[in-house]
């Protein structure tokens, strides 16, 4: 059953499913302009998820060959995966960070077995044990999800206002989640009044329960310059200070008071950060760090796939911690090893 809700103002948004995974949905919002409607994401690319999008858009009064443009927030597949069938039934263009861009052009082009190879050096770097990384080397050919994203059209511009007749639609550059993640600020006073801003399009930047997860930016070509979590914690300053009266997330529900979300988010990783940084008063991998931390579930129970995410998300938090001068590699370990300073 399609359910469309009316966010007032010309903006509702559509409860996506994303099939087998516990996020259950992605928010996809429509929002009206005098040429027809844009939508932000398009969520997961599975036949329900389709059904459910074009059953949504009826619901909403409109169609999916009325579809005038699409926003991407970000590259991952469930705010993009749909996005090349909506502009296959409509002829919208499809507008991304050129960040993110690089990443689908890189997607399409490399194939999934230099893929696993990548994956299974890196691991290798990161201290993880032969047996986890085994696999990655002698699987078969595979289906990996998202393998062939499609290739925007546009390039969403830091700071400008989207080409979006009859609208106010600013794109705000919020790196953390993904290279080229961003918000958009519809600025636009509420239409019920809200003291504050407007009203913030965050993808997967901010969110109501969750703490999105910052890994590495999987770029074959980054050795370790790159500082996720860094650009992250900048990043949630960023929309903190445009204060907007309500933000409308691509998974959960719409919530007031960033501000203080915000405030949240910062003090749930510098809490982590210092909880790390006293993990290593004996040199550990990223690996080894990421068996010592603190996970939703014991290190024994986490699935294959989640300890990948997880020894990214603590190299992450290593990386930010040597760019703070409160951690730092141990020369001639290998793999490398970090150690508090
Ligand atoms: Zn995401
Ligand atoms: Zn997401």
């Amino acid at each position: 059953m399609a359910q469309a809700r009316d966010h007032g103002g010309g903006v509702r948004s559509i409860e996506v499913p994303i099939p087998d995974n516990p996020l259950g949905h992605t928010l996809v919002y429509v929002v009206d302009t005098d040429r027809g409607p844009v939508l932000i994401d398009t969520g997961w690319d599975d036949p329900r998820s389709w059904t459910t999008l074009t059953d949504g858009l009826t619901a909403c009064g409109t169609s999916v060959s009325e579809i005038h443009g699409i926003v991407i927030t970000h590259h991952h597949p469930d705010h993009h995966g749909l996005s090349g069938a909506v502009r296959e039934a409509s002829g919208a263009w499809i507008a991304m960070h050129a960040a993110d861009i690089s990443v689908v052009r890189r997607t399409r082009s490399t194939r999934p077995e230099t893929w696993l190879g990548y994956m299974a050096a890196k691991l290798t770097a990161a201290g993880a044990p032969e047996e986890h990384v085994a696999p990655l080397r002698t699987s078969g050919p595979r289906r990996l999800p998202g393998f062939s994203p499609a290739l925007p059209d546009r390039e969403i511009v830091p700071g400008e206002l989207l080409d979006l007749p009859g609208r106010r639609l600013r794109a705000i550059w919020t790196p953390g989640h993904t290279p080229g993640h961003v918000c958009l600020h519809l600025e636009e006073a509420h239409p019920s009044q809200l003291p504050g801003h407007g009203r913030l399009f965050s993808g997967d930047h901010l969110l109501p329960e969750i703490s999105p997860h910052i890994g590495l930016y999987e770029d074959p070509d980054d050795v370790t310059t790159a500082d996720p979590l860094g650009d992250f914690l900048d990043s949630l300053e960023r929309v903190a200070r445009l204060g907007p009266a309500e933000v409308l997330p691509a998974h959960q529900y719409a919530f007031t008071d960033a501000p203080s979300r915000v405030r949240e988010l910062l003090d749930h990783h510098e809490h982590r950060l210092t909880g790390l940084q006293s993990l290593l008063t004996t040199p550990l991998t990223p690996w080894q760090l990421a068996e010592r931390m603190e996970w939703n579930r014991p290190w024994p129970d986490i699935p294959y796939s989640s300890r990948n995410i997880a020894v990214a998300e603590a190299e992450a938090h290593l990386r930010r911690l040597v760019k703070e001068g409160r951690a730092e590699s141990v020369p001639g370990s290998d793999p490398v090893t970090y150690v508090a300073v």
